[in-house]
């Protein structure tokens, strides 16, 4: 996206911002106390002088890799100088995160009052759910403006948050503990403040994943119940054990200390966002007391955790950006998000989340999603990374020819298949895990963000294993041509393969997300919830059901004359192996019904990894733990 030129204060916006320091603090006060109605209150004051004066609203949100700032959530904003007069804004016309202002002689500060509107259902990340009756997550972001042309590490603000009563907090930030309801943290750079949410919840509990140690580590939890907040003796030693693990892995750390603040509610959005010394982890309610949950979303924390090294401390040059007003590129994300699942992923192995096999499920589901991408033909896997600004943005119909953010997925693929490619050539000497170390186990305890292009990627490789890394990486990036990167894989001394029986993990996946995956048979994805039982969620391209007609967003009603029941569904297939006709289905598509026929005689159909006979078990090598 191009920077747009602006009419009112040009050298302000779309030029580098300068490195001196903005002179003066900025003070944020955030009114909590009121989450039923999920109205978020602002003062704010800003140090400025008579003259032109352009504030941002942060647009280019730091780990969504995209212009989402929640702009359409700010109401009620009046400016008003430090004697009380009032100061008129006007919106930029190009830029909707963008107010120039005229500021009267004589003042010395802005102060503002406005609202956030916390956002209700349906969107993704921080334009998701953030408050209940017994919850809130604050991104900082969401509730500031700050002065253009400055980088906002240069920006010095002292925030505050007013609670509800009686309710815990956890943040990375410093500060004092509530005083008649109100937090009063230290002072710190906007950029810090940004990198630091807020989760606060009348039911509250914190828990050391690493006792004694002199870099202290905490899962900080809040739930809409009291009983979601039970945490096992085994749940707590692997997550204890992840800690260890990263630390094993990375031999660094880029924090003074860390918080997983982790929200377990059915009502609030449900993702992970990385921070430097924090995550923001959403996920169901259940997460710590039903088996099926722990198993869907064990891999979340490990994620997030590893951003810290990969995203935050190193950072694509693209992400790097000196505030948030300044585009984002995101043609590297294939390091940053692809290389984050594939650690993430051995790490939840790694601390024993995960068992092997549940890893090699996990890994069997992402590699036949991936497997099923006909859409690669017209989009490389470099396209995805590069039009990321937009993508985490799209429905996720037709997503096996559209292709969504597949950098996560595809790129754990790959990053597997360099793991097994430096194994080979080192004659099992070395690994991916020598490359971790060199790239991101600098700098122990650093949090100053450390940018990288691709030919650093391809240096450090060949630093631990020769080899044309950049030929290598770049014919993965830019092929056409089918199937899937399953090289890693059948390196690994595995092969991708189908039968009749989903996965313990495939069937909780479904189960959590509410949808049965018929992706490999039939070709569909059928949402389970109740409000939109039967909907196809998805269709994939040139599937039995394609070929047939459907598409998403119609609703299946019957299969073969019979009522749509998710538990018969496998069995309607198995006897649809020795039948000569083709299965029917009776479909909705707004007030039109319609009978398709699937000519379609295959069965269920399931991923699993299968041992190769011939070749070690090198995937068994990736996931044993490391000696502290
Ligand atoms: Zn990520």
């Amino acid at each position: 996206m191009a920077v747009a030129a602006l009419w009112f204060c040009p050298a302000a916006v779309g030029a580098a911002p300068s490195d001196p320091h903005y002179a003066g603090e900025l003070t944020l006060s955030v009114d909590l106390s009121d989450p039923g109605q999920k109205i978020f209150r602002v003062h704010e004051s800003i140090p400025a002088k008579a003259g032109a004066v352009t504030l941002y609203y942060p647009k280019w949100i730091p780990g969504e890799h995209s212009p989402s700032g929640t702009i359409s959530q700010v109401a009620g904003l009046v400016i008003s100088t430090d004697s009380g007069q009032r100061v008129e804004w006007r919106r930029d016309l190009d830029d909707m995160f963008t107010l120039h202002l005229a500021v009267p002689p004589a003042t010395a500060s802005l102060q503002l009052e406005f609202q956030l509107l916390s956002p209700g259902p349906g969107g993704a990340f921080g334009q998701s759910v953030s408050a209940t009756d017994d919850i809130e997550d604050l991104e900082w972001n969401q509730v500031l403006f700050y002065p253009a042309g400055y980088a906002v590490r240069n920006i010095t603000v002292r925030p505050s948050a007013r609670l509800p009563p009686g309710w815990g907090y956890a943040s990375a930030l410093a500060g004092n503990p509530a005083n008649a309801g109100v937090v009063q943290f230290d002072a710190v750079s906007l950029e810090q403040l940004v990198d630091s949410p807020l989760i606060t919840g009348r039911y509250f509990a914190r828990i050391d994943l690493a006792p004694g140690a002199d870099v202290p580590v905490h899962l900080d939890l809040v739930a809409d119940h009291a009983s979601d907040l039970q945490v096992s003796d085994a749940q707590l030693q692997q997550h204890r054990n992840l800690v260890a693990q990263a630390q094993a892995l990375f031999g660094a750390h880029h924090y003074q200390h860390y918080d997983f603040l982790f929200t377990l509610s059915q009502n609030t959005g449900h993702f992970g966002l990385e921070h430097s010394q924090s995550s923001d982890d959403r996920l169901f309610a259940r997460f710590f007391t039903d088996p099926d949950t722990y198993l869907a979303g064990g891999g979340l924390l490990p994620h997030e955790y590893v951003h810290s090294w990969n995203g935050k401390f190193r950072r694509p040059a693209g992400l790097a950006t000196p505030n948030y007003n300044v585009p984002m590129r995101g043609e590297l994300l294939w390091v940053y998000e692809g290389l984050t699942t594939y650690l993430g992923d051995v790490l939840t192995a790694r601390s024993g989340i995960w068992s092997a096999e549940q890893y090699r499920e996990q890994l069997a589901a992402i590699a036949a999603g991936m497997d099923h991408r006909p859409g690669r033909a017209w989009r490389n896997l470099q396209d995805t990374a590069d039009e990321a600004q937009v993508l985490y943005y799209v429905p996720g119909d037709w997503s096996s020819w559209r292709r969504g953010v597949d950098y996560y997925d595809e790129g754990e693929l790959i990053w597997l298949d360099v793991d097994m490619t430096i194994r080979e050539l080192s004659s099992g000497h070395r690994s991916l895990d020598d490359f971790v170390r060199a790239f991101f186990g600098t700098d122990n305890g650093s949090f100053i963000v450390k940018p990288y292009d691709f030919d650093d990627i391809v240096r450090t490789l060949n630093a631990v294993q020769p080899n044309d890394w950049a030929g290598y990486l770049r014919n993965r990036l830019d092929t056409h041509a089918t199937p899937a990167p399953l090289e890693g894989i059948a390196r690994s001394g595995w092969a991708l393969s189908y039968d009749d029986q989903p996965s313990a993990t495939f069937k909780a996946r479904g189960k959590v997300r509410k949808y049965l995956d018929l992706r490999y048979s039939l070709g569909l994805i059928v949402s389970t919830e109740a409000d939109s039982y039967g909907k196809l969620l998805d269709v994939l391209w040139n599937s039995p059901a394609f070929t047939a007609g459907l598409a998403p967003g119609m609703t299946v009603l019957a299969i073969n004359g019979r009522k749509f029941d998710p538990e018969r569904v496998d069995e309607q297939l198995t006897a649809a192996k020795s039948a000569t006709v083709p299965i029917d289905i009776l479909a909705q598509n707004f007030d039109s019904f319609t009978t398709v026929r699937l000519d379609y005689h295959g069965g269920p159909m399931y991923p699993h990894l299968t041992r190769l006979a011939a070749g070690a078990d090198r995937l068994a090598g990736v996931i044993a733990p490391k000696a502290p």
